[in-house]
């Protein structure tokens, strides 16, 4: 009877190891970084990759330039 009970131990002691090494790792924890949205877009970029221009951020030097070019024409029209 104790042959069966050190039996079953070691049984369970053994499965639950390898369950253990079966358990996939918690992934790394990401460096995070603050989001911005684009001002064209609303594209949700991380602030690292955002083009920044004053207090607004763009996704892509496109959406940069299209945004400078409203602006400049914007101007344009209260200038005489
Ligand atoms: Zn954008």
């Amino acid at each position: 009877m104790t042959k069966f009970l050190l039996f079953a131990l070691i049984a369970w002691l053994i499965i639950k190891l390898l369950k253990r090494q079966q358990r996939p790792n918690p992934p790394p924890a990401e460096k995070t970084d603050d989001m911005v949205a684009c001002a064209v877009c609303a594209v949700h970029i991380p602030k690292s990759e955002a083009i920044s221009s004053q207090t607004l951020f763009y996704c892509s030097e496109a959406h940069f330039l299209a945004r400078n070019k409203q602006g400049e024409s914007a101007l344009g029209k209260f200038t005489p």
